[in-house]
């Protein structure tokens, strides 16, 4: 646009004015509908002011559309604007999100509130409205794809509205652990808690996963205790409670007890159905209510399962090209029937078909009789109960003779391991799970 604006004046003006003014002048930035120009001498600066800025801002109007507001600085001042400029580059660059590692998806926005997490979300939006006061820490325990990342950032991003300048820090616990490994290694631990222990908020995804390698638990406590000390906020989350985390060591237990345990539970249909339509409001998907609600019957325990069916609901249409409808979304997601049925296995059926495959009986897989024909058979039907049902491992332990959770932890390592090292197991765990799969 400038040259076609230096064009029109060429054309205009006399060689030697546009020259000695026109020429000389060049754009160095654009924002916000703010024209900057650079021209090189505050004679110069005066000229273009009172005789060129209200043409300028003519022509510009009549080439885009757009109404501007032409600044004129000497070199000099130029300096300043184009570090401004610079700035604001590195600012957008560094965005709260970019250093907080958020999800912009991830907001109070777009969650859907329903029966099963009301609670927490209430007790999120305190979190994030008054921090470090009154449930610190926040603990979100739940199954697999019910929200608890989601509610969590939802709290980092609102933060930052009320708290512009707040320092907020987003990690899963394995992220942690291997932050902090990796300090260790590099001689960077100074730097490690200088970026742990001077945040407003944090916020630590799936503590189950926080393992005890060189000491990663000794220094999360620490740096649990030094931001609980210092009125910061914490946020957890789990696929537990706390106290049925074994990895977990006791006091970190028991300061989790000193916040707010929340958790979430399945959506109802209704909720699933709402879900569901922000989806499709959101991407712009024409979808009859009807068809909606038929989705949401279909998968009842993982909103990421549910997202995943209208996407492919969503592509079986556009292959086809055709609308969505309700007959349409039975037939892309005939193939996912399989995996709705899992979430409703129990512990009985599964221990009554590993006992047929094994010749055995229910009750020996209740009972203590430690012989090997005994002792693999009863782990992997507890593994297969962790596997495949949404039972806690304490419950699991007891629907196995009152054993304790541990054992079925034990049971589960071993069976996982043995997959990987012995072939025969595997062809056994497969050919189960499939029987149990029909
Ligand atoms: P979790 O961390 O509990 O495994 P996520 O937070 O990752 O689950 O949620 C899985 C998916 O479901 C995400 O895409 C998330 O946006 C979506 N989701 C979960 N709960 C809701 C809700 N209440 N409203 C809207 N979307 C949700
Ligand atoms: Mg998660």
């Amino acid at each position: 646009i400038w040259k076609e604006l230096q064009e029109s004046y060429r054309k205009e003006m006399n060689p030697v004015s546009y020259n000695t003014w026109i020429e000389p002048a060049k754009p160095i930035s654009f924002y916000d509908n703010q024209l900057i120009i650079e021209v090189p001498t505050t004679v110069q600066k005066n000229y273009w002011e009172k005789n060129l800025a209200g043409k300028i801002l003519e022509t510009f109007f009549m080439m885009s559309g757009e109404e501007i507001l032409p600044t004129f600085v000497t070199p000099d001042e130029a300096e300043s604007y184009k570090q401004t400029e610079t700035k604001k580059e590195e600012s957008t660059t560094k965005t709260p999100e970019h250093r907080t590692m958020l999800n912009s998806k991830y907001t109070f926005d777009t969650f859907v509130i329903g029966k099963g997490n009301q609670m927490a979300h209430a007790a999120a939006l305190v979190v994030a409205e008054d921090p470090g006061s009154i449930y610190n820490p926040l603990f979100f325990y739940g199954g697999v794809g019910l929200g608890k990342t989601h509610l969590t950032q939802a709290i980092g991003h609102q933060m930052l509205v009320t708290h512009p300048n707040a320092k907020i820090k987003y990690v899963s616990s394995e992220n942690f652990t291997n932050d902090f490994i990796n300090s260790i290694q590099k001689n960077k631990m100074e730097e490690f808690r200088n970026e742990y222990r001077t945040v407003d908020l944090l916020l630590v995804d799936d503590i189950q996963f926080l393992v005890n390698k060189e000491g990663t638990q000794e220094e999360f406590f620490n740096t649990f205790e030094e931001l609980y000390r210092n009125n910061k906020q914490i946020v957890l989350t789990s696929d537990r409670l706390p106290n049925e985390i074994p990895t977990l060591p006791q006091r970190l237990v028991s300061r989790f007890a000193w916040g707010l345990s929340v958790d979430i539970t399945p959506p109802d249909l209704e909720t699933r159905t709402a879900i569901l339509r922000k989806k499709a409001e959101a991407e712009n998907l024409e979808i009859p209510d009807d068809t909606l609600s038929y989705i949401a019957g279909q998968i009842d325990s993982n909103i990421r399962e549910l997202e995943g069916a209208l996407v492919r609901v969503q592509a079986y249409a556009a292959i086809q090209s055709s609308d969505i409808t309700t007959s349409l979304a039975a037939e892309a997601l005939k193939a996912l029937k399989v995996g709705t049925n899992l979430s409703q296995l129990t512990v009985e059926q599964i221990q009554e078909e590993v006992s047929d495959y094994y010749h055995l009986h229910v009750s020996d897989l209740k009972g203590k009789k430690r012989t090997k024909g005994i002792v693999v058979p009863r782990q992997i039907a507890m593994y297969l109960c962790r596997e495949l049902t949404d039972y806690s491992l304490p419950k699991v332990g007891a629907e196995f003779g009152g054993k304790d959770h541990t054992t079925v932890i034990h049971a589960y390592e071993k069976i996982h391991q043995l997959i990987k090292e012995d072939q025969t197991i595997q062809n056994e765990v497969t050919e189960i799970k499939n029987h149990l799969m029909e």
